[in-house]
Parts: structure tokens; C-alpha cells; sequence
């Protein structure tokens, strides 16, 4: 016999069996294979990975999501259920990720290795091997393809199966493209549309679509009392499921030993982390033992069983799979930046540690502020440790605002002066008077930055200048760059172009540039009362708390699922003395006051 018939043979038996009817994950843990171990997936290790694999197969869901913490298997789970369908509901497959280079990534070194690792696929496999390049498999039954989720990628021909991957980074609309490659009439009841993604924004079309869907969660059976109760990081504030819902919650000490000061001791903290049952009050140590047993019970319970039947949604909590005492670490730093004023830290800690939608609480709030503990006598605050003046230069009179502002340890501060000067001689004095060193002026340069730079030059003042920059990296005489909310420091010559340029004596203006957003950000929370003590005397002028008012933080455009928000101006209220209160943030955080805030490693 000839072996090309033999072959033929061979294939066609591969081609024309029956198909086994064994549940989707079951059949995923038989064949699936990843890694360059070609490890199986292992169901115990996941078990929240079950019921969204079993759900490939029920085509009564057309939509579904799972909303999962990084590195729990939920990208693994999008690539076993392509050689699923390759296999056992042949369809054509189109795989969307954020962007063409991960489109390559995961085409090339996860989907297509993962296809070609999986036994029951191998027979299927075209023996051209051009068939299978890295972002597309061209097989006589169907296609695979791995796209980009733009727009011209999610507008082409129809594909029955649509996997979403990280969604989370997806721009908005984008989604809304991909289901369209499923809408037609002939996939009326086979049709599926697959999301994967960590949380969203509050806004972003991930946590959208969880809203409306029938949103499960996970519960575990209590190892003492054996009741079910869902998981939180602490009773009230979870984002995803209700204050009323009980629920496992994570406790920690604070006491002499861990907070000695005032100030954590996380090695002591994590000695005390454990997690409490809502019912019979049971404490479990954060051990990997402890975690297995709850792992054991842990099934899925919707908390919107009215939601819309065709779309069904799951969310991880990071309290069900990471270690506890990792996920107090976490919070404790974020708690402490948010002390400072910057909430990046919280954020971060909500969407990836605990896998809830983040959204920005309202934090300018008048009501809230340190105003009125004290008099504005113009001397210095007796516990300050140094102060600075801000000011704002603009077009109409009076041209100069400004801010006097002592600054003492752990980010607290206080306002001493505020006020405005017509000419640059006024401020000149101004400085004098209240004792203030030179380096320790600083004057905004978007109006007339030639003049600005000038009289920085001559009386050794800064200038600044607010970009709309999330943060700037740092790297000049540092191990590993950082990221900060202010640039390095520029030399500025005023004098260029004029016949002074070539004398050697000139002297250069210091100019630092700063982060618009992230900067008011800290200054609205220090303002609102919700950071460090941000003092404000109860005599101040009322146009001081006029100006206060007169930005809002408004979302002016989604991009990525993120919400890109800007502190813009109210009508057109005058805003000086808020920009001179920002200038007092940037101070703060050059000259130390506020410094952790930002210093972040790239
Ligand atoms: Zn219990």
C-alpha cells in the first residue's frame, strides 16, 4: 500500500469520527496542552476557569466575560478554547488582542504552539506548513485568525467565534466592532463572543457590559460552619458585590507592634493577616493549606440573576486567589500615598490586586477642607520647617497672584499669605519681607516666559511650567530611573538673541516642568481634607475660595477603557490662586514635603 493513501486515510478517520461529548473543561483538561513543559491545565488550580470553559459549549450565552486578576489562567483559558472549536465545533475564529504586536505575540508564541501541542488537532492540521503562519491557520474546515482590535480589523468578513482578549485595554467602540463580525443571521444560535479582561474603569464598556450581565461571583463554603459567603477585601467597600451580600473578609492588627508611631510595620502586619467568616467568625491563617480547602468549595453565585440570558459575566476577586498578607502590603502603600495625595497607588490596587472597577471618588469637596483652625497673621506656622512662594503671571490686572504656604514634616502645610502684586518690584519685596530664600520663588511661565525666565535669571527664582504629562522619568544619577511628577531640572538663557547671548557672566533661569493632572489630583485631595493636614486660615479672603473652586475634574475622553480625565475651568472663573496652590504641590514635592508621592520605579 502506498503511504500517500495510507495518509489519506489516516486523515479522513481523524476528519469523520464522531464527535466525543465530554463537557468543554473536561475535555480541556485531557487535551489541552501549554507551555514549553506541555503542561495540562490544571482545573484544581483554577476552579474559577471551570464554569466560564464549560460555557464555550452552551450556546444559549451568546455574550460572555470574565473578569479575571493578572496571572490567574484566563488568557490560557482563551487559547485551549480555540483548539476546542478547532476540534469539536469546527467555526472560523477570529482572536482579537489590544494591539498588532500583541497580536503577534500571542499568535505566534501561545495560540498557534498551543494548536499545534494539542493531540486531537494535530490530525486537522493542514501539511502545508505556509498554512500556519504566525497570526492565521488556514485549515480546509475553517480558519483561525489572530487580529489587532482596531477599527479597520474589526470591520472585515464574519466569523462565527470572536475571542476578546485583555479588554481592559481596549479603546471604547472597539468591542462593539468585534461583535459585529458574529451578527450574521446565519450564526443565529451558534454564535459566541468570548471576553477576557482584568477591571475597568467604573465607565469603560468592560464594567458596562458586566453590569448588565448576570454578574456571578465566586463563594466558598466556610471550613468551620460550612456556610457560603462570597469574597471581600473588607466588609462595606467592596465595588462588586453589595455591603449586604456576606462575605469573607481580610483582618489585620493595628497596634503598638504594628503601628508603632503612627507609622506600619508591615513585616509585623503580615504576621496578623488572616481572613474571618462572616457567620461563625472563624480566623484562617493566609497559608497555602487554607487556601486549597476554600479553593475546594469555590462555585460561582449570580447576583444578577435578572441580568440579560445571552450575556453571562464572572469576576474573580484578588481575595479568593492571591495571598492575603500581599494583598495588605499593597493596600498599606497605596493607603500611605493616598495620604499624600496621590491616588495612582489605590487605583492600582483596586483594579489588579482586587480586581474591582476603580472609579474616582469625589475629591474636591469644599465641605471637607481644613479650612478655619487657625488666623492668617502673616507670621510664619511655628512648626513649619521651610515655605515657599507660587506665583501665577497672567495677561490682566492685577498681573501678579501669588501664595505664601509653610511646609512642615509628613506633607502638612499652611497658608500664610495669599494676595496680589501689580508689578515684579512689588514681588521682589514681597519675598523680602516675609523672609523667603530665593531658590524657594517660584513663578509660573506659560504667560510671557521670556519675562519670566528673565527675572528668574536675576533674582534666582524658578520657573515652572504645567504639561499635560502623566508623570516625567528621572534617571540622571539614579541606579534604576524612577517616575516623578516633575521634570529634571532645564537651564534657561534669557538671553538668547540679544547682544548679551555671548557674555559669559549671564546668569541662566532654572525652569522644572509638572504634571498637570496628577498634580491637582494631590492638591484636590490635601485640599478636600482627605491627605495630610492642608491648612487654610478661617479669615482668608474669599476670593482665595473662589479661585479654589474654579476647576473640575471631568472626563474628557475614554482611550484604552481608561477614562482620561482633566482638571478644566469652570465657566470662566479666575483660577490663579488654585494654580499657585499647585505650584505649592510641586514645591512639595521637589524640596521633600511630599516626596514618596510619585517616586516610582519605570
Ligand atoms: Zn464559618
Amino acid at each position: 500500500m502506498t503511504t500517500p493513501i495510507l495518509r489519506m486515510a489516516n486523515r479522513s478517520r481523524t476528519v469523520f469520527r464522531w464527535p466525543q461529548r465530554l463537557r468543554p473543561s473536561d475535555w480541556i483538561a485531557r487535551y489541552f496542552k501549554h507551555g514549553p513543559q506541555l503542561e495540562a491545565f490544571d482545573f484544581e488550580r483554577f476552579p474559577w476557569l471551570r464554569e466560564p470553559a464549560d460555557t464555550i459549549g452552551d450556546y444559549r450565552v451568546e455574550e460572555q466575560l470574565l473578569i479575571c486578576p493578572p496571572q490567574v489562567g484566563k488568557s490560557l483559558l482563551a487559547e485551549a478554547a480555540i483548539c476546542y472549536f478547532i476540534v469539536e465545533d469546527p467555526a472560523d475564529i477570529v482572536a482579537y488582542s489590544h494591539t498588532i504586536e500583541m497580536a503577534k505575540d500571542w499568535g505566534e508564541k501561545r495560540i498557534m504552539p498551543s494548536i499545534r501541542a494539542c493531540r486531537p488537532c494535530q490530525g486537522l492540521l493542514p501539511s502545508d506548513p505556509k498554512a500556519m503562519r504566525q497570526r492565521e491557520l488556514l485549515m480546509s474546515h475553517m480558519v483561525v485568525e489572530v487580529e489587532p482590535a482596531n477599527e479597520s480589523q474589526t470591520q472585515s468578513r464574519s466569523r462565527r467565534i470572536v475571542i476578546c482578549d485583555e479588554r481592559w485595554l481596549w479603546e471604547s467602540g472597539r468591542y462593539d466592532n468585534a461583535m459585529r463580525r458574529a451578527s450574521s443571521p446565519n450564526f443565529e444560535g451558534r454564535r459566541k463572543i468570548i471576553s477576557f479582561s482584568n477591571s475597568g474603569d467604573y465607565e469603560s464598556d468592560v464594567e458596562v457590559q458586566w453590569r448588565a450581565s448576570d454578574q456571578r461571583v465566586l463563594f466558598s463554603n466556610c471550613p468551620a460552619c460550612g456556610k457560603e459567603a462570597a469574597f471581600k477585601f473588607s466588609e462595606k467597600k467592596c465595588r462588586r458585590v453589595a455591603a449586604k451580600i456576606p462575605g469573607f473578609t481580610i483582618r489585620f492588627d493595628e497596634n503598638v507592634a504594628t503601628r508603632p508611631n503612627g507609622v506600619w510595620n508591615i513585616n509585623e502586619v503580615v504576621k496578623t493577616v488572616r481572613l474571618l467568616c462572616p457567620y461563625c467568625s472563624a480566623e484562617f491563617e493566609d497559608l497555602p493549606s487554607v487556601r486549597v480547602k476554600l479553593r475546594k468549595t469555590m462555585h460561582y453565585v449570580s447576583l444578577n440573576p435578572t441580568g440579560a440570558l445571552k450575556s453571562r459575566a464572572w469576576a474573580v476577586s484578588g481575595v479568593a486567589v492571591y495571598p492575603w498578607a500581599d494583598l495588605v502590603k499593597q493596600f498599606l502603600n497605596a493607603n500611605q500615598q493616598l495620604d499624600l495625595g496621590d491616588n495612582q497607588a489605590m487605583r492600582e490596587f483596586i483594579l489588579k490586586g482586587l480586581n474591582e472597577p476603580w472609579s474616582e471618588d469625589v475629591i474636591f469637596d469644599l465641605t471637607t477642607n481644613s479650612t478655619g483652625d487657625y488666623e492668617m497673621t502673616g507670621e510664619p506656622w511655628e512648626e513649619s520647617t521651610c515655605a515657599a512662594m507660587t506665583v501665577d503671571y497672567q495677561e490682566l490686572a492685577p498681573y501678579f497672584w501669588y501664595v505664601i504656604r509653610d511646609w512642615a514634616d509628613r506633607g502638612r502645610s499652611r497658608l500664610r499669605k495669599c494676595g496680589y502684586a501689580h508689578t515684579w518690584d512689588e514681588l521682589h519685596e514681597i519675598q523680602q519681607q516675609n523672609g523667603l530664600p530665593e531658590r524657594f520663588v517660584h513663578v509660573d511661565c506659560a504667560y510671557r516666559p521670556d519675562e519670566v525666565y528673565e527675572h528668574c535669571a536675576r533674582w534666582n527664582w524658578i520657573a515652572l511650567r504645567g504639561r499635560a504629562e502623566d508623570y516625567f522619568i528621572h534617571s540622571r544619577g539614579l541606579t534604576h530611573p524612577i517616575r516623578r511628577y516633575f521634570s529634571d531640572v532645564r537651564l534657561v538663557d534669557p538671553a538668547i538673541g540679544t547682544d548679551r547671548q555671548n557674555d559669559p557672566r549671564r546668569r541662566r533661569a532654572i525652569e522644572f516642568m509638572w504634571a498637570d493632572t496628577p498634580v491637582k489630583d494631590i492638591l484636590a485631595r490635601l485640599f478636600g481634607g482627605h491627605g495630610a493636614y492642608f491648612g487654610v486660615p478661617r479669615d482668608v479672603p474669599q476670593f482665595y475660595m473662589s479661585h479654589m473652586a474654579s476647576e473640575r475634574k471631568s472626563i474628557v475622553k475614554m482611550q484604552a477603557g481608561k477614562e482620561i480625565r482633566r482638571w478644566v475651568k469652570v465657566g470662566k472663573r479666575a483660577n490663579h490662586l488654585w494654580d499657585c496652590e499647585a505650584e505649592q504641590i510641586v514645591f512639595g514635592l521637589i524640596k521633600g514635603p511630599l516626596r514618596m508621592v510619585g517616586d516610582e520605579s519605570v
